[in-house]
């Protein structure tokens, strides 16, 4: 039976996130270095501040794999804003009960929920780094006959009339393939319509590109790219972020949207040359080790420029750090 590609890739990444450890397959930000989660434990703290320091606050991530980047964020910041923290409720959106339990041996006070549903009303902030990037898309391919929707059947791409109407580009040279994140948009009008009425900010850092239609689904597996189709679970399928469209969801729902602005200069605004030189002071037989982290998080050719950050709030807070 052919499966559309966003139920395809849904029941496919759930069998792999409760099946699989992923960093044994790829490396993301807050595995690369600490000073990834240092930097946002800072933003987060500044945020707070900025939103007129709200006691409780719903400190919120969503998809927070290891539990490193929240870990990262409380030991640099602790002392420094002992407020921010003991007004932090820490609530963790992950739905592999497997992953769950890494993150209480780095978060152990954390609450955990299954959707942004279940996380407890008021002023928020939301952290989620490569979380958008696994929720399924849908894919339209154009082809001589007009638009077909991409489906799987036994492991091989299927296209077939689209069950619903689907508002593609009218007119685009046959292959063209368009994708669309129903599940993304979703969620970020979701989080969006939260924080406009319980305010807050939230902060989406994902890898992804506003240029136009392309094909985006990859597959990674031991590090190397693999067929996205092939055997569903065994693999983490990821695709390109349309942060044109997740603005667009999240301007919908009434919230003020800055960015997307490049990771670089992101994590540049805020502090990663001088935070870096710093941990090098406090550790000099670690420089290589710290240096060559802040040149793969923000230089262009690595994660600087590919990898977005966008920063959705409630109106009427300034500009957050980094957004300026
Ligand atoms: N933020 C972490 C992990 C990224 S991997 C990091 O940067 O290292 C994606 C994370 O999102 C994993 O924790 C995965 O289990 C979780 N996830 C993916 N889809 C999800 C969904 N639909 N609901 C809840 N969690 C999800």
């Amino acid at each position: 039976m052919a499966e559309r590609l966003d139920r395809f890739m849904a029941r496919a990444n759930a069998a792999y996130y409760a099946s699989h450890d992923p960093f044994a397959d790829f490396t993301t930000a807050p595995e690369i270095g600490q000073v990834f989660g240092e930097l946002l434990g800072a933003w987060a703290a500044v945020t707070w501040q900025a939103m007129g320091a709200p006691d409780p606050v719903q400190l919120i991530e969503a998809g927070p794999g290891r539990g490193t980047l929240m870990q990262d964020a409380r030991r640099a910041t602790a002392r420094v804003a002992p407020a921010f923290w003991s007004a932090c409720r820490v609530r963790l959106i992950e739905f592999s009960p497997r992953l769950r339990q890494r993150q209480a041996e780095r978060v152990p006070d954390a609450t955990w929920h299954d959707a942004l549903d279940d996380v407890p009303g008021g002023p928020a902030i939301v952290i989620a780094n490569e979380f958008l990037d696994a929720l399924p898309i849908r894919q339209f391919v154009r082809t001589q006959a007009g638009w077909l929707e991409r489906h799987v059947e036994d492991g091989r791409a299927l296209d077939l009339p689209a069950e619903d109407r689907v508002d593609c580009v009218g007119q685009a040279p046959p292959g063209t393939v368009v994708e669309v994140s129903p599940a993304g948009q979703a969620w970020m009008s979701d989080l969006a319509g939260r924080l406009v009425r319980q305010g807050g900010a939230a902060l989406i850092l994902d890898y992804g590109t506003a240029d136009g239609p392309g094909d985006s689904l990859q597959a990674i597996r031991d590090g190397k790219p693999a067929d996205p189709l092939g055997e569903p679970g065994a693999a983490d399928l990821t695709a390109h972020v349309d942060f044109a469209a997740m603005r667009r969801a999240a301007a919908g729902a009434g919230a003020a949207c800055h960015g997307p602005v490049p990771q670089g200069s992101f994590l540049g605004g805020l502090g990663l040359a001088a935070r870096t030189a710093r941990l090098i002071a406090a550790n000099p037989q670690r420089a290589a080790e710290l240096s060559d982290a802040a040149s793969r998080l923000a230089s262009p050719g690595r994660m600087g420029v590919l990898f977005k950050a966008l920063c959705i709030t409630a109106p009427g807070l300034s500009a957050p750090p980094g957004f300026a």
